[in-house]
């Protein structure tokens, strides 16, 4: 079988969580949730779709896929989706072995998942392994940043009403996690995810004043996020535990986080690190070590389907991140939405989710 198109497609979906948008990193409001879908045509009749990391507003991820990867991989055979992914990463390896070149890889990756499980009559989940027998995943509530107490109150409750099990912020004071711990109660499981912030000095003391919280984790308290040296010494010096991994770019990445004893819970994620094939590699060397792992997927799209295969072939019990927003249309349709805080793990051929191009061409932006 051969890839025929290569066709990535930048979609801006508008979206409420019940409080003002949070700032994006440039500083503008996050009026949508972005994503890069990539929609794979084969000579054998079958379309698989993937994702890849970005933002509209950003769209480099695109750009990459169109101008460089697709010229690349058009009319190549994909029955081996190893050995056609690993040409690749090594012709591409003076692009950045982290870099939206590597998120572009992954939309593919994944893609050609989809496609072989399609071809095969299997779910990924079953490709990758798992028995068959987990048929949902608990997908906790990750909080947009509210900022003040009183959103993040807010926000909390309608949460609660919706039967999640567990809450992640993405806050940064100890004034927001306060209240969320007010308004869910004492034995609640709530996570603290600051997005890459403190140093080292600020991260510690900060970690100190956050204990009373009974945090579940505290995640990506360091900024830059690959000083794994830090992150260890953070993971002694305080007893909440410490969880990072959605920047790691490569398996190696991962390894090396792991040999430094950066983290209590390894976050890979497989629309960023190199689609399902790397992903499931660097949750393998974390069974390995024994260190827990919680894939990041927290997408609306083929990322989310992926996420739900991997988690669904882990041997171990896992969670799924879910943002709390509600999207104005979804583009995998009710599968995506969680019910009583839990999502069902596809069991069609492939990623088992059917993309709807309608939504998909009403909220494509490029
Ligand atoms: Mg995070």
């Amino acid at each position: 079988m051969k890839i025929t198109k290569i066709e990535p497609m930048f979609l801006a979906i508008p979206y409420e969580h019940g409080a003002p948008k949070p700032a994006m990193g440039t500083g503008a409001a996050r009026g949508t949730m972005d994503a890069c879908y990539v929609r794979v045509e084969t000579d054998a009749g079958l379309v698989g779709w993937g994702e890849s990391f970005g933002f509209a507003c950003c769209p480099i991820t695109h750009h990459i896929l169109k101008t460089f990867i697709a010229p690349m991989a058009e009319g190549r055979e994909c029955d081996d989706i190893g050995a056609l992914m690993l040409d690749l990463h090594r012709r591409v390896q003076n692009m950045g072995r982290n870099s939206p070149l590597i998120f572009a890889l992954s939309g593919l990756d994944i893609a050609l998942w989809d496609i072989a499980g399609k071809a095969k009559g299997l779910p990924v989940h079953e490709m990758l392994g798992s028995s068959g027998k987990k048929k949902r995943v608990e997908a906790y509530a990750s909080l947009l940043r509210l900022d003040t107490p009183e959103n993040v109150r807010k926000v909390c409750d309608i949460v609660l009403s919706r039967g999640y099990k567990h809450v992640k912020l993405h806050e940064r004071t100890v004034e927001a996690t306060a209240a969320a711990r007010a308004a869910l109660g004492d034995k609640f499981p709530l996570m603290l995810d600051t997005n890459c912030t403190w140093t080292p000095e600020q991260a510690r003391d900060m970690a100190k004043r956050l204990e009373q919280y009974d945090l579940a984790w505290l995640e990506e308290p360091l900024f830059p996020p690959d000083d794994y040296a830090e992150l260890a010494r953070l993971r002694k010096a305080t007893s909440i535990p410490v969880a990072a991994g959605e920047n790691l770019g490569n398996l190696l990445d991962t390894v090396r986080m792991l040999d430094a004893g950066a983290v209590d819970v390894v976050m890979p994620d497989p629309i960023k690190m190199g689609g399902v094939t790397e992903c499931w590699k660097a949750l393998e060397v974390a069974r390995e070590r024994g260190v827990r792992a919680e894939p990041h997927s927290p997408w609306f799209g083929p990322g989310l389907a992926a996420g739900l295969h991997l988690v669904g072939a882990m041997p171990g019990e896992c969670m799924i991140e879910y943002y709390f927003a509600d999207l104005a249309e979804q583009p995998l349709g009710e599968m995506a939405v969680p019910k009583g805080g839990f999502l069902e793990i596809p069991d069609g051929p492939g990623l088992g989710v059917t993309v709807d191009e309608k939504v998909v061409a009403k909220y494509r932006v490029a």
